[in-house]
């Protein structure tokens, strides 16, 4: 598979470090609020990736972290911590907001059928595994201490921004509030692994350490919460293309200078969505979730489909034109497949479906290219195979992309079906069964082109009184006149 690879820009055979067996890890939420559609855009992408891992054939370990301490509003180290601004503005503690988002975030999931990681880990649960990171980078000499914090000395790296040549001047990307000078950096780029001061006093959370009572900074989080369930190698690292700087960049510095040795040799990005006014953010206030869209009579899954539709490396823009388009475009996908019609005891033809897979893989092995994927599921149709083929097809694409596709179109199914028996309750059952069978062996005769066949049997329910009606809907009857 050929995956775009942030680190060496450009596409890059994925290669786990033992064939068939994938680490990976994907940046998880901080937890002060729901999450938005933009972030979940990020997760629905990594979910795909994951599913189509595992359909390849590997076994995946996927891990999380939940972020419920130390993110700072911004993404450098000023600011207060995002979770001690969430209860301040709920009036509640940072452990019952953290516990409320968590569970929303993991709902919103299900919702959009992103699967949860092997392993969910709060930073809050791995307070020894920071502070015995942050003493063996003291040791080494990559940390040191000044003004009560603990920092990263970037200037020991060859190397610190691995993802782009950033300059100097540049570091105040992902830096979304007020940013103000740390006189206790000795570089500009260097970065908190472990606060002990900080302006804002009132931080809730804290725990003691060999450098005084404090908290963690938010990316050693991530390099330890990595190592404790995935060892000193990772072969996947995903999140937000403005994880890349600074907190991507910040755990692959905390990373190898603790291990020696390169750490993640794949770090995939996904690229924001948008709205016409700019990248959608919380910190703008106004976001849009899972609930509103549900609110606005959107299934969740029209959102997924939405995503899907896109490349994971292109900006994507929402609208609500936008996401109507994907409803009518999902509704109608359903409704075509709730008109195929397998027969009992039909083979699957092993040729069409191959053929069918292969235009469906060569699309993900594409740089994990879901809109080819997509089309890959309508070319479906056109093959030339019976339709329990083409369920097969359809099912088996559906590992991957998750769209609920197959049970929406039972769920139509099942709705025709309960409208027809409603329909015909006045009618004799013994009847009713005899003009199903002549309706649906006509459908046969009409399919295999047998026409005569087909008029043959409309004439003989005619002749009994019975009158058949072609719709959209399919076939309809009326009995007498
Ligand atoms: P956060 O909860 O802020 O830590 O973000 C969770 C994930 O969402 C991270 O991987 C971010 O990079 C990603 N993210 C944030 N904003 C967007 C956006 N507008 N579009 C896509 N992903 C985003
Ligand atoms: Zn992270």
């Amino acid at each position: 598979m050929l995956l775009y690879n942030s680190l060496t820009r450009s596409k890059d055979e994925f290669k786990p470090r033992e064939a068939g067996k994938v680490t990976m890890y994907t940046c998880g939420p901080t937890v002060y609020h729901f999450a938005h559609i933009g972030n979940l855009r990020t997760y629905t992408m990594e979910d795909v990736l994951e599913k189509y891992l595992r359909y390849s054939g590997n076994d995946v370990k996927r891990v999380m972290n939940i972020t419920d301490v130390g993110h700072l509003s911004s993404d450098g180290d000023t600011g207060e911590d995002k979770m001690l601004k969430g209860a301040k503005r709920e009036k509640k503690t940072v452990l019952e907001i953290a516990k409320y988002y968590t569970d929303a975030f993991f709902a919103d999931c299900d919702k959009l059928h992103i699967k949860r990681p092997d392993v969910i880990e709060p930073a809050t649960n791995c307070i020894p595994e920071f502070i015995a990171m942050i003493e063996t980078l003291l040791s080494k000499g990559y940390a040191y201490e000044a003004g009560g914090n603990i920092y990263f000395d970037t200037s020991k790296l060859e190397k610190y921004y691995v993802f782009n040549d950033f300059k100097e001047e540049d570091l105040e990307v992902g830096v979304r509030e007020s940013v103000e000078e740390d006189s206790n950096k000795r570089n500009k780029a260097d970065f908190v692994l472990w606060f002990t001061k900080s302006k804002f006093e009132d931080q809730e959370l804290k725990w003691d350490s060999p450098w005084g009572i404090g908290y963690p900074g938010w990316h050693i989080e991530c390099s330890c919460i990595a190592s404790k369930h995935l060892g000193e190698y990772v072969d996947i690292h995903c999140g937000g293309i403005d994880n890349a700087f600074p907190h991507h960049t910040n755990e692959i510095a905390q990373s190898e200078a603790t291990y020696g040795h390169e750490w993640c040799k794949h770090w995939l990005h996904v690229h924001h969505l948008n709205t016409s006014s700019g990248k959608m953010s919380k910190s703008k206030g106004e976001f849009l979730t899972v609930s509103l869209l549900e609110e606005r009579g959107f299934d969740p899954l029209v959102y997924r489909f939405f995503c899907l539709q896109s490349h994971y490396r292109r900006n994507l823009v929402f609208s609500w034109d936008n996401l109507e388009n994907a409803k009518t475009a999902y509704t109608k996908l359903v409704a075509r497949i709730a008109a195929l019609a397998p027969k009992a005891g039909e083979d699957v033809d092993a040729q069409a479906f191959a053929e069918g897979k292969k235009r469906f893989t060569d699309a993900l092995d594409n740089d994990l290219n879901t809109s080819l994927a997509v089309t890959a599921l309508y070319d479906v149709f056109k093959l030339s195979a019976n339709d329990t083929t083409k369920l097969a097809l359809i099912r088996d694409f559906e590992t991957v992309l998750d769209l609920g596709l197959v049970a929406a179109a039972d769920r139509v199914n099942a709705e025709k079906k309960k409208e027809a028996e409603a329909e015909n309750a006045d009618i004799d059952p013994e009847l009713l069964a005899y003009i199903n069978e002549k309706i649906e062996a006509r459908r046969a005769a009409k399919k295999a082109k047998n026409f005569a066949e087909a008029d043959a049997i409309r004439d003989e329910l005619l002749a009994k009184g019975i009158t058949l009606l072609d719709t959209r809907e399919g076939t309809k009857f009326t009995i007498g006149s």
